[in-house]
């Protein structure tokens, strides 16, 4: 009897990478493991914001997807252009995205993980690409790197262009070590930063208390805060934003968080629902089709507060261990179930070589318990570690 499964796991970041990883590790080798990306690397995205002052090169932040392949796992690359979750069946292309050319093939599955994250939409937003840098992407985290080493005082804006964005710290991060870079260039005093948000506050999930407290770690930098701001556009010429409030700004380099929607092959396939993302059991993260798990940022998973869980690396990494444990047991029938508990961390730069931290139970009820310990030099060096032990560990 031929019992050998397939796994598709679709999309080859932090929630790909550590499913396929951890279901190889658990699984007989007669069972495939098969991993799909359009990109060849996989990049470790916290390290943007270290790349953006100068303290990461591209090479140091990322990896092929191809080593992979050591451990046993297939990495195909190309660009998934329909998923048909009834089926679990996948057409993948050869190609760029609109282009015609190339081949097309269907890649059938026993068990369908999509970890595809949030797309990034600067263009929603009139002048936004034009105007700024998306720090959020490799490349424009390396445009604002050449940027910041161009600028020679001025207003520098960070800005948030939607409410709800990965890593909701990752701004707050940004505005202090770039705060921090024109300190020890020496243009400290003759620069300001901004940061306009689209957000009432720093990390809304984490509560009240969290949320002050990043906002002191900002304000006491100097760093001008600007909570509740909408923008409606850049013009990109004169270097100006417009808010929906009617406030404007004018800035010298504008470094922005984009909007984030579902990528457009999971919106078309029948598996989000009106809030634009996929609905999981928030234990299992299965769901509504047999045999197809999603997990990270393509999920949207409601808190009792009316808030979802936020897009975070760690969520992603904790769902994948979580599903690969339970497709594992499924096909073995060895091993207990696995149910996420709603727990993640995340580091918070300050710049000046300190972080602070913030953990909790983010499945609380009836708000998220989450505890922000102050910045010093030792959550610095956590973070440095992660990165290290992240290639270590995955790679
Ligand atoms: C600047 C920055 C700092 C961050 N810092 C932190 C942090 O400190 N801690 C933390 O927990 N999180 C952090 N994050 C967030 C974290 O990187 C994401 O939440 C995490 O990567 C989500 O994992 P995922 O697997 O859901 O999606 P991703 O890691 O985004 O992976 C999705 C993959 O799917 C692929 N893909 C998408 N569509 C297609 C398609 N149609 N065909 C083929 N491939 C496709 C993409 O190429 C990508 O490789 C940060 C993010 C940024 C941008």
């Amino acid at each position: 009897m031929n019992d050998a499964k397939t796994i598709v796991i679709l999309g080859g970041g932090v929630g790909g990478v550590v499913t396929a990883t951890t279901l190889r590790k658990k699984l007989p080798r007669r069972h495939q493991v098969i991993i799909v990306d359009r990109e060849r690397d996989h990049l470790f995205a916290p390290s943007l914001l270290w790349l953006m002052t100068g303290q990461r090169s591209a090479r140091k932040i990322r990896r092929p997807l191809d080593r992979l392949t050591k451990k046993g796992i297939e990495v195909t690359h190309g660009e998934i252009e329909r998923i048909e979750p009834e089926a679990r069946r996948v057409r993948l292309a050869d190609r760029s995205p609109g282009d015609d050319r190339g081949s097309v093939r269907d890649l059938d599955a026993d068990y369908l993980v999509v970890s595809l994250g949030a797309e990034l939409t600067p263009e929603t937003i009139p002048g936004l690409a034009e105007g700024g840098h998306n720090f959020y992407t490799l490349a424009g985290a390396e445009s604002l790197k050449d940027a910041l080493e161009d600028f020679n005082g001025g207003r520098i804006v960070v800005l948030t262009a939607t409410p709800a964005y990965k890593c909701p710290a990752a701004p707050y991060e940004a505005a202090m070590l770039i705060n921090d870079y024109c300190r020890k260039r020496g243009i400290g005093d003759r620069t300001q930063v901004d940061l306009y948000a689209a957000e009432p506050g720093p990390m809304g999930v984490t509560g009240p208390e969290v949320s002050a407290g990043v906002r002191q770690m900002v304000e006491d930098k100097g760093i001008a805060y600007h909570p509740e701001h909408q923008v409606a556009e850049v013009d990109a010429r004169v270097r100006w934003i417009t808010f929906d409030n009617g406030a404007t700004a004018d800035f010298d380099v504008l470094a922005y968080v984009p909007p984030h929607c579902a990528p457009r092959v999971v919106s078309e396939s029948g598996l989000v629902d009106d809030s634009g993302w996929i609905p999981v059991d928030r234990n299992t993260l299965d769901t509504r089709f047999p045999g197809v798990y999603a997990i990270g940022d393509v999920t949207g998973i409601p808190l009792k507060m009316g808030k979802p869980l936020p897009m975070a690396g760690v969520f992603a990494e904790r769902e994948a261990e979580v599903v690969a444990q339970n497709i594992a047991r499924d096909i073995t029938g060895k091993g207990e179930p696995a149910s996420y508990d709603g727990f993640g961390e995340c580091f918070v730069e300050t710049g000046g070589g300190k972080a602070g931290f913030g953990r909790g139970n983010f499945y609380a009820e009836p708000t998220p318990q989450v505890k922000l310990y102050k910045a010093n030099r030792r959550w610095h060096l956590g973070k440095v570690l992660f990165e290290k032990n992240w290639f270590r560990r995955w790679f």
